[in-house]
């Protein structure tokens, strides 16, 4: 925002002059008002700055000149986590006041402007952390206002100490002289605290029993003995062993029963990762940032035991961002950090719930007795070619707001899909989405989803006129949307809600042409919708085409067992004898078992029809891969996309061109050649890249025949199958070259954690209209 701008109507001289400004955007909880009372005295202005429900109020008196470099000032070097996105200044009467003050927040201030993100450890603090001198040298809690822990230690609104977790600790004479020192780094920093006066480090084994000892110097010891380690942070425990230690990650894995999924790595500093992966300039930027999520950085260079991320072509990688990380990793250089939790339930938070792993998955614990009001995960961004998109969205995002583009008259709740809990709240065009809470078919998860949306209710004085959940019926989220007792109640179909959630990012006009590629998600006709063409608005849709229907024999183990859908395939391509083609007979040696399955898919029992994507490309990873059975999602097309990537991509056109007719796609000829490849002796890898690359060509061809037929000139891309890296990245190239403008999500996941934004967006159209009750 620049200050020229902002006074242009004013003119500002030597005479004794009053304005008014009032700042909007990210000004609130960030130290915006400390600085602003440094400014004016700096410049010798009398006047106060105060919250208030519109953004920072200031009133500053003095000679014009000085308000001028008062303006300036503040303009051009805000606190280091504030934007000012808005700067309206007005002329008032004079008042000959003397004196600047820092007022109370006005009450009747709605506290939603004060809902902060936690925030990695600032530099100045670090370097506080170094000093031997300093009396917070090695303090492994140490934080100003320009960072540190926000939304994960707040019980209550408005942010003020005693409504924080922090209450317990009762701040000593050298803290409260900094915290109420106007000119302080530390002045109102809720959090702050000393080794006089604050939180403590304690090291526990597995019986709970403390060690003795400095609790961070023992733990690097007994990691570099080989010790899992639960260490608590900011949202909860992570999980860690020493990352060069492939025993102690096997251990883990064992203790864990994660066999393959991934494990993020937190690397001391950027040289570090730069030895294991390829890091692009937007990488670094996202990965330095103090949001401080994890990056899935190429693997490249230097390597790490091959169980951190076995047959994934990427690795997780993040930095340390409270003070207790930084000390943990200066002596270890790299640690496995997972998040601490048994499969599918939530982040462990509290000393009760530690005591479920200790003993059975961790041999010791380094805890604090400064507790967790709020579980939150680590954030997750991957970044094709440059541009930034989440997998999760969580830490250092939560619980700040989205911009939707459909404002709404009344509060709304969106509950969101099943396997990526998240809700969100809204008020007016802000929506305030919850953190990511995991698979919501476990009662845990349940609870914790409860305990959050009654919690956000609470904190934000939200209370929602209407409620808008999934059409799945057997969704928890589905049946909760029934229990709240809100009317109405408004569905809003899966895959609609992907493509709304693209579309309001933006603020695109509707309607847009929709790619809408996931697993599965119930469709508007009672089947498993999953590679679908809309034509989306924002209250309603057209389905335009779709891949093929086809059978998903035994429903779920058919998304666990790759084999299947790769049957089905075949026997979609060959037909009912499809065993007895002899470039088929070879690949499944269990005859008896795969006849089952074709008796399945033939007589349409326990095999409803599904147009999902994500199971073609499960399908072809077993044809490819040989991946048998996953353990974990998407675990199929990752294996996939690595193998694509050994080859790289091939030359000249060599992927079969999938067509498009009358609304269904049938990927039979990619099959076909998949099959004829194998037989004479391809490349399976560069068979992987061609796949890909058939598939962004599939995309492109219908994007552009579609845009033709409706006359729309826009693309939105949203579902799980788009956090394959290879294959945005081919759309990126392939979309660039039809000239329709394409969009991908920036802000929110492409998967099922994004859907509570999408559908809460379908329901502001739909109140906002009249037409609440419309269905599909
Ligand atoms: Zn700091
Ligand atoms: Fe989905």
């Amino acid at each position: 925002m620049k200050w020229e701008e902002a006074i242009s109507d004013i003119s500002l001289g030597s005479g004794r002059t009053r304005l008014r400004l009032i700042a909007g955007g990210r000004v609130q909880g960030v130290g915006f008002r400390p600085t602003v009372y440094r400014y004016a005295v700096e410049n010798g202005l009398a006047g106060s700055v105060i919250n208030s429900s519109e953004g920072v109020v200031i009133e500053v008196e003095g000679s014009g000149y000085d308000i001028d470099d008062f303006g300036r000032a503040l303009a051009g070097k805000p606190p280091p986590l504030a934007v000012i996105e808005s700067l309206k200044v007005s002329e008032i009467e004079v008042t000959g006041e003397s004196g600047f003050s820092i007022d109370q927040s006005r009450s009747g201030a709605r506290s939603t402007v004060l809902f902060p993100v936690d925030t990695a450890v600032c530099g100045d603090c670090l370097a506080e952390m170094r000093d031997p001198g300093n009396r917070r040298y090695h303090y492994p809690f140490i934080n100003c206002t320009n960072c540190g822990p926000r939304f994960t230690i707040i019980e209550n609104l408005p942010y003020d100490r005693p409504l924080t977790t922090m209450k317990e600790f009762e701040m000593d004479r050298y803290c409260s002289g900094q915290y109420s020192d106007p000119m302080d780094r530390r002045f109102h920093a809720e959090p702050i605290s000393c080794p006089g006066c604050g939180p403590v480090l304690k090291l526990m084994d597995e019986r709970g029993k403390e060690i003795d000892g400095d609790p961070v110097a023992e733990t690097v010891r007994m990691l570099q003995e080989g010790a899992v380690a639960a260490i608590k942070g900011l949202g909860g425990y992570h999980l860690s062993c020493l990352a060069v230690d492939a025993d102690a990650v096997e251990k883990l894995r064992a203790r864990k029963k994660r066999p393959v999924k991934p494990f993020a790595l937190m690397f001391r500093d950027m040289e570090i990762i730069r030895r294991y992966c390829l890091v692009s300039p937007e990488e670094e930027e996202l990965l330095c940032s103090s949001r401080a999520p994890i990056v899935l950085l190429r693997k490249a260079g230097k390597r790490l035991p091959g169980n951190i991320a076995p047959g994934n072509s990427y690795i997780g990688a993040f930095l340390p961002y409270t003070p207790l990380h930084h000390l943990l990793l200066e002596e270890t250089g790299v640690l496995v950090m997972t998040s601490a939790n048994f499969t599918d339930e939530p982040l462990i938070s509290t000393e009760t719930e530690l005591e479920k792993v200790m003993g059975k998955i961790a041999d010791i614990a380094l805890t604090n007795n400064r507790k967790i009001a709020h579980k939150c995960d680590d954030s997750v961004f991957f970044v094709p070619k440059g541009r930034p998109i989440p997998i999760r969205r969580a830490r250092g995002y939560v619980p700040e707001p989205v911009r939707g583009n459909q404002s709404c008259p009344v509060p709304l709740l969106a509950l969101g899909g099943q396997e990526k809990g998240t809700f969100a709240l809204s008020r007016e065009d802000r929506v305030f989405i919850s953190s990511h809470m995991g698979d919501l078919g476990d009662i845990r998860s349940q609870e914790n989803f409860r305990y959050e949306l009654d919690s956000f209710r609470h904190l934000l004085e939200i209370e929602p006129e209407a409620v808008a959940c999934d059409m799945h019926p057997d969704y928890f989220t589905t049946r909760l949307a029934g229990e709240l007792g809100v009317e109405p109640v408004i569905r809003v179909q899966h895959h609609h809600a992907h493509a709304v959630s693209v579309m309001a990012e933006y603020g695109l006009e509707e309607p847009a042409l929709a790619v809408i590629f996931d697993g599965t998600g119930y469709g508007a006709n009672g089947k498993l919708w999953g590679g679908e063409f809309l034509l989306a608005g924002y209250r309603s849709f057209r389905r335009l085409a779709h891949i093929k229907n086809l059978p998903l024999p035994g429903g779920e183990m058919a998304v666990v067992q790759p084999w299947r859908m790769a049957l089905v395939h075949l026997r979609n391509l060959f037909g009912d004898a499809v065993l007895d083609v002899r470039s088929v007979s070879g690949i499944f040696p269990d005859r008896r078992k795969a006849e089952v399955i074709l008796n399945m898919a033939a007589r349409g029992i326990n095999a409803i029809p599904t147009s999902s994507i994500g199971r073609l490309f499960d399908a072809v990873s077993f044809l490819l891969c040989g991946i048998e059975e996953i353990s974990f999602e998407a675990e199929a097309a990752i294996a996939l996309e690595a193998l694509a990537l050994e080859a790289g991509r091939p030359s000249g056109n060599g992927y079969p061109v999938v067509g498009f007719s009358s609304g269904s796609i049938d990927p039979a000829p990619l099959i076909e050649y998949i099959i004829d490849s194998l037989r004479s002796g391809v490349d399976r890898a560069e068979l992987a890249f061609s796949f890909h690359m058939s598939i962004a060509d599939m995309v492109a061809k219908t994007i552009t025949e579609l845009s033709g037929v409706h006359q729309c000139r826009k693309a939105v891309f949203s579902g799980g199958v788009f956090q394959n890296r290879l294959l945005c990245e081919l759309l990126f190239e392939m979309m660039e070259s039809t000239g329709i403008d394409y969009y991908f999500h920036r802000h929110l996941p492409p998967n099922d954690a994004g859907v509570s934004f999408g559908q809460q967006q379908v329901a502001a159209a739909r109140i906002a209209s009249g037409e609440a009750g419309i269905q599909i």
